[in-house]
């Protein structure tokens, strides 16, 4: 019997033709700050529907910025999910603004209407200037009900949406692109080779403000402007910026990539509907993360909540079965206000959704490379390993 090839949990798919859209890029005049970014930003504003696309050099780098061209700084409070990737709370921190965790639901791991105002609460008397929902996995948060709760706080919605490039979302009679920032001033996205398409490193945020595009634009190289009418060697700097720029490099596989974006979604549809069929055998020892019904969502994440108590197993021992037998796993996230950093600064938080998620969540393979018999392959693995 031949070995099987180890199945990780998620894996970027690059093509032919992506090999040869970066080829053409490498032998082109502009290797960075070329045409092939205003390309890419265009593309990926049109896919979503949003007015304008900044890229950056990766999705931090968008949530850092994102924060600067509002104007969040110190004395401000910015309201993050505890379930999430660290950088969605770190963003507040690198202006000098303080993270208030809101709580998430146990069973979506999405922070809801319920706990941002709970969330607000905690705020106190002090300044919410940005609330930062994550569509978790490429689960749509509730954006309409969140907004108007951020509204009332006087902050504004920028929503992380790594996870959810070609989610949709219904609310009422309105259908949503994430992305298309109709509830929101930005959305940030990230093209780590995890996510749902790659660039190697690489981000954009989208918005349907100009001003803040222009901002975005300025900051991501140094703050500098050109003056209308300057010398053409003018550069001005009214506030000091950084290179946070995308390659052209990168920029041309974000094309190439973007390309296949409905057939990702697809593959990762037809995963996720397999995974549906076949893990309820496990019940109710194993759950699938549930995703609220306004989303539409194109999992970037399968989630399986496992009570390893009732089955007798730790978590490490069922990770650890499972990459004896061939397949990766991973936990996201463990709760950010758990980290040594923030139990410094807050203190120990309870939030309870947030624990009881992290307490059963274990990321499964998803990825379109994956073929239909590498789920059964994951789900008999996963009973063997729960045995
Ligand atoms: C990937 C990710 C980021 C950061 O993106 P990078 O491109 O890795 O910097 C931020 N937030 C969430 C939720 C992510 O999944």
């Amino acid at each position: 019997m031949t070995a099987r090839p180890f199945l990780p949990y998620g894996r970027q798919t690059i093509e032919d033709d992506d090999v040869q859209a970066v080829a053409d890029a490498l032998r082109g005049d502009f290797l960075t700050t070329g045409p092939t970014v205003a390309a890419f930003e265009a593309a990926v504003a049109e896919k979503v529907g949003a007015a304008h696309a900044v890229a950056a050099s990766n999705g931090t780098a968008t949530l850092h910025m994102a924060m600067m061209a509002l104007g969040v700084g110190e004395g401000d409070v910015c309201i993050t999910p505890s379930v999430t990737f660290l950088a969605t709370a770190n963003c507040a921190r690198y202006v000098g603004a303080e993270v208030v965790f809101a709580d998430v639901d146990p069973d979506s791991g999405l922070m809801t209407p319920e706990s941002l105002a709970e969330a607000l609460k905690r705020a106190g008397g002090r300044r919410v200037r940005a609330v930062l929902p994550v569509h978790l996995r490429g689960d749509v948060a509730d954006l309409p009900a969140l907004k108007a709760l951020a509204d009332e706080a006087g902050a504004v919605l920028v929503e992380d949406a790594p996870h959810a490039l070609g989610s949709t979302a219904v609310f009422g009679d309105q259908t949503t692109t994430v992305g298309d920032c109709r509830w929101s001033a930005m959305a940030s996205f990230s093209f780590h080779p995890v996510k749902t398409i790659a660039t190697g490193e690489g981000g954009m945020l989208t918005t349907n403000n100009a001003d803040l595009a222009a901002k975005l634009r300025t900051l991501r190289s140094h703050g500098m402007t050109r003056p209308a009418g300057a010398e053409p060697w003018v550069y001005e700097m009214a506030e000091p910026g950084f290179n946070y720029r995308l390659p052209d490099i990168n920029c041309a596989l974000g094309l190439s990539q973007l390309a296949k974006l409905d057939r990702f979604a697809e593959r990762r549809r037809a995963l996720t509907a397999r995974y549906e069929t076949l893990l309820p055998s496990l019940a109710p020892i194993v759950r699938l993360a549930s995703s609220p019904t306004h989303s539409r969502s194109v999992l970037h994440l399968l989630t399986a909540l496992i009570d390893f108590s009732a089955a007798g197993v730790s978590r490490a021992q069922v990770v650890a079965r499972l990459a004896e037998q061939g397949i990766g796993s991973q936990v996201h996230y463990i709760p950010v206000h758990t980290q040594p950093y923030y139990r410094q600064r807050y203190g120990n938080l309870d939030l309870p959704g947030a624990h009881a998620w992290y307490d059963r969540c274990l990321t499964l393979p998803l990825f379109p490379g994956m073929a239909d018999e590498d789920v059964e392959r994951v789900v008999e693995a996963l009973k063997v390993a729960l045995a």
